[in-house]
């Protein structure tokens, strides 16, 4: 058969200079919100339908405003902001498995959500087409505000965090990313390009003393670094290899300065990940994926 590809906003993947299969792109589009849930369809751009449960003041997409991408991409790699991720609404979905053409209901615990992973990345699993997603949404305030900078802007607003609207959070959440993040229709990038490690409290200690400005927070018994600031602190931001670089504001962002080649992309994310290595230690894991011409999946 074919080599078949699906592709929800196409703001994840890295894309083979030609793919000679059946590229699947979803077109459904819409949403209802019914009681405290919404059902969206997979081809519904995601960031539209944040910014309408935010205008009807329901709770819990807010944090997840701007994020590129389609509904239905959403759940592949759990997607996630200042503290959210798509697992904390999540309700269930609808698909279709490719090989036998079947319907499916996924609940949360079917898909095996995790930071930036889900059953749907795993490439032992069958492969499914994604048709509609169903989310939590509240109408009492439900709040994520631990991030830092996420605070800081609804400070310099003057607002409470116990008093702030949906619609409020959703505003600060578009003015941070837009002063941060690259838009990709302006500079073409996937978003992070690296996940966030976690490292022991050994490993962390040893850093934190050669590094005191280290940028770590604890998770569990662990800590969790911010991987922009090693890549930051490796000299990295705003570096050029040709046509591709390090974004100058988000040294977590990898961007296409215009004509560049996926093996040029890897080439730099790999000369990163082995200085990384080098100063602090630490293997970076890659969190675009990656799709390989032959079989049409990361
Ligand atoms: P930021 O607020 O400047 O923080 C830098 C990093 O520190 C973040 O990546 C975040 O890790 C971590 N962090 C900050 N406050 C934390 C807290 N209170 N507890 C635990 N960890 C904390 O973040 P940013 O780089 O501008 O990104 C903003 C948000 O958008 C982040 O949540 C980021 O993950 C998300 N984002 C995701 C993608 C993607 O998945 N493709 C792309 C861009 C941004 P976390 O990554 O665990 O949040």
């Amino acid at each position: 058969p074919l080599p078949l590809l699906v592709l929800g906003g196409g703001s994840n993947v890295i894309l083979p200079a030609h793919f000679p299969g059946l590229v699947i792109h979803m077109q459904n589009q819409g949403f209802v919100v019914e009681g405290d849930q919404v059902r969206a369809q997979s081809g519904q751009n995601w960031h539209q339908l944040v910014a309408a449960c935010c205008q009807q003041g329901r709770y819990g997409l807010e944090n997840l405003a701007l994020i590129p991408g389609s509904v239905g991409a959403a759940p592949i790699q759990n997607i996630g902001a200042y503290g959210v991720e798509l697992k904390d609404i999540f309700i269930s979905l609808k698909c279709i498995r490719i090989d036998s053409g079947e319907w499916e209901t996924l609940s949360l615990q079917d898909c095996q959500f995790a930071y930036r992973e889900s059953v749907f990345k795993n490439p032992a699993s069958p492969r499914r087409l994604i048709s509609e997603v169903s989310l939590k949404l509240s109408r009492e305030p439900k709040l994520t505000l631990a991030y830092p900078g996420l605070q800081q802007q609804l400070a310099e607003q003057g607002l409470e965090p116990a008093a702030v609207s949906p619609q409020q959070v959703f505003n600060a959440v578009c003015s941070l990313r837009q002063s941060k993040l690259p838009d990709p229709a302006e500079l073409a990038n996937v978003g992070s390009f690296f996940k966030n490690p976690v490292i022991d409290a050994a490993q962390h200690r040893i850093l934190k003393q050669r590094y005191p400005d280290l940028v770590s927070y604890p998770a569990g018994a662990d800590f969790k670094l911010a991987a922009g600031w090693l890549i930051d602190k490796a000299g990295w931001k705003g570096e050029r290899r040709g046509p591709v670089g390090v974004h100058n504001k988000q040294a977590l962002v990898l961007v296409n300065h215009g004509g560049a080649s996926s093996a040029q992309l890897m080439q730099l994310a790999g000369a990163i990940e082995a200085d990384i290595r080098e100063k602090f230690g630490i293997s970076l894991e890659r969190e675009p994926r990656l799709i390989d011409a032959e079989v049409g999946r990361a």
